[in-house]
């Protein structure tokens, strides 16, 4: 596992407890040599994971569309960036190349692109594993918002091996290397 890519939160209004978990996180994928891809922003749990790399010497890349730039929102310690012209265009571009995905908390943003990669893979056009840090039982809505759409059959019960949430920020490595496999062939029972 070399890069990871990680969705959160550009609130800096948030407890104190997310940034706790995302400053753990993030010198643990420093510790494991593992590269991170990110929105590119300074603040909230965005800034605070680019901060904790930058201090611990890793490699954090920010991918950002041009707009955002333009109104200064690009964290300004972060030397690699790539900028795009839209959103659509810079959420292609978090799941090029990594080997998996994490979700910390976040607000409408987070949700939208973490929501993006599991309906991706389940069409088998995104492969890797997703890990949700479900830190301060944050996600419980959405863990049981996941169960109902299996339970109604929306979705198979082998859609549940496309994400793993986990609690703590230590777990979350274990959890990337040890997910399920998935494969392009996902498409064919899609929506059976
Ligand atoms: P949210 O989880 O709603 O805070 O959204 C995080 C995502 O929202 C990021 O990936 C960006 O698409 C966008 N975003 C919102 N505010 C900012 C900001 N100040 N800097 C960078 N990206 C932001």
């Amino acid at each position: 596992m070399k890069k990871i890519c990680v969705y959160c939160a550009s609130s800096p209004t948030i407890k104190p407890i997310f940034f706790d978990a995302t400053e753990t996180l993030a010198k643990l994928f420093v510790e494991h040599d593992i590269e991170l891809v990110f929105g590119g922003g300074a603040r909230g749990l965005m800034g605070k994971l680019a901060d904790t790399v930058i201090k611990h010497r890793g490699k954090i890349k920010g991918i950002m569309p041009q707009f955002m730039n333009e109104v200064e929102w690009a964290h300004k310690g972060v030397t690699d960036f790539e900028f795009t012209e839209t959103m659509h265009q810079r959420k292609a571009l978090f799941l090029e190349g990594i080997d998996g995905l994490v979700a910390l908390p976040g607000g409408c943003g987070t949700l939208e692109e973490l929501l993006e990669a599991i309906t991706l893979k389940r069409l088998g056009q995104f492969t890797k594993p997703i890990v949700i840090l479900n830190t301060d039982n944050y996600y419980q809505p959405l863990k049981d918002m996941l169960n109902k759409c299996v339970d109604e059959d929306f979705m198979q019960k082998s859609h549940l091996d496309m994400w793993r949430f986990v609690d703590e920020p230590e777990h979350v490595i274990d959890a990337l290397k040890n997910s399920p496999s998935w494969n392009a062939g996902a498409i064919k029972f899609a929506n059976q």
